[in-house]
């Protein structure tokens, strides 16, 4: 079977849980080979990809192809479809994966399909469009298919590969080569999952009220081991940083579960969070458009609803 190629999204070495996910819908096309893109493997890199199915691990180390903005990641994949003649690369639809999906697209002239949330027989992908409003069936036509995967679209199964190294050079065109890193600024890892790779969302919205009142939804979050988001009334009013805003300005997400709380649900905040297995809404007014979209629908005020929730949680544990 033709290899598909799996660009590996790692932390200080720490392979993220999105790559699990691609390995796992990796095995199901063909012979699922991992890439490893830049310094920092490691054994517990390479148990790890082996133990979700990588029967390849392709490690490009040098600490070039993360020192510059994602062109080097291009290159690199550009090189192994074409010397391993792979059947298809997946990426996470990340805002990175997205972007070297998009350049691998040129450069190997092939189709690309961003923020699928399924991928099945004959690479033909479910994709969310037009803001998420959307779901269509998907198929590249031309050249070799490149999928990009939102997080948490599949549950990571485990099912040992053979792990086989092998060692890759690339050398990189001066295009590649066009926007360097100056700096890395690492942010302080808090204890809750980063918002687009979560399991479970808490997010809050203008019917939070205020920057303090934000506490109750991080109570609940913390009670799920959940990653905390907020609309764009929330961010822009200075409730909540930005980085945490979910929507068509801001992150997509597609948790297992995800709870609104004082929001009305705007399209555009729908289309950061609509492919999300179960949507829980917590709103004072039942005529809020979140409830034609929830499986759920609590109406209520949410400095009530909320803290029930999280004590009953916590009493549960
Ligand atoms: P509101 O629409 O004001 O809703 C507040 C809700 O809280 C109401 O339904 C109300 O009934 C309820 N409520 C109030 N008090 C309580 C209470 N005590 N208990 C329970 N419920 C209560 N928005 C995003 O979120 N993300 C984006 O990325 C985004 N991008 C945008 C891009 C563009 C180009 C534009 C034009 C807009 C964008 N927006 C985005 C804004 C979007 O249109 C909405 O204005 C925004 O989502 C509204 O946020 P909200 O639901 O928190 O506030």
């Amino acid at each position: 079977m033709s290899e598909i190629l799996v660009l590996v999204e790692q932390v200080d070495g720490e392979v993220k849980k999105v790559t699990l996910e691609l390995l796992t819908l990796a095995r199901g096309l063909g012979t699922p080979a991992a890439v490893w893109a830049g310094p920092g493997y490691t054994p517990d890199a390479k148990a790890k990809l082996a133990e979700y199915g990588a029967e390849k691990i392709y490690v490009a180390g040098s600490e070039e192809i993360t020192g510059y903005v994602v062109g080097p990641k291009a290159e690199l994949l550009a090189q192994l479809v074409a010397g391993k003649s792979a059947a298809a690369v997946l990426v996470a639809a990340t805002a990175e994966g997205k972007e070297v999906a998009g350049r691998l697209a040129v450069k190997i002239d092939s189709g690309v399909i961003t923020d699928a949330v399924g991928l099945g027989d004959g690479f033909v992908a479910e994709q969310s469009i037009f803001g998420g409003g959307v779901n269509v069936q998907s198929k590249v036509s031309r050249g070799t298919p490149i999928v990009a995967v939102r997080p948490n679209s599949t549950a990571p199964e485990a099912a040992a590969g053979a792990g086989a190294e092998e060692e890759v050079s690339v050398s990189l065109s001066d295009a590649a080569k066009s926007a360097r890193i100056v700096e890395r600024v690492k942010q302080e890892k808090g204890a809750r999952p980063e918002l687009t790779e979560a399991a479970i969302v808490v997010s809050g919205g203008r019917g939070v009220g205020s920057a303090e009142n934000f506490s109750v939804i991080e109570g609940l979050a913390d009670a799920l081991g959940a990653a905390v988001g907020a609309s764009r009334a929330a961010t822009d009013a200075g409730w909540y940083p930005h980085q945490f805003q979910v929507g068509q300005t801001g992150k997509t997400v597609s948790p297992q579960l995800y709870i609104a709380a004082g929001i009305s649900g705007a399209i555009q905040h729908r289309a950061g969070m609509q492919t999300a297995k179960t949507i829980v809404a917590i709103n004072k007014d039942p005529e809020a458009p979140i409830f034609e979209l929830a499986d759920y629908g609590i109406v209520g005020d949410l400095h009530q609803v909320v803290p029930q929730l999280t004590e009953e949680v916590d009493k549960r544990k």
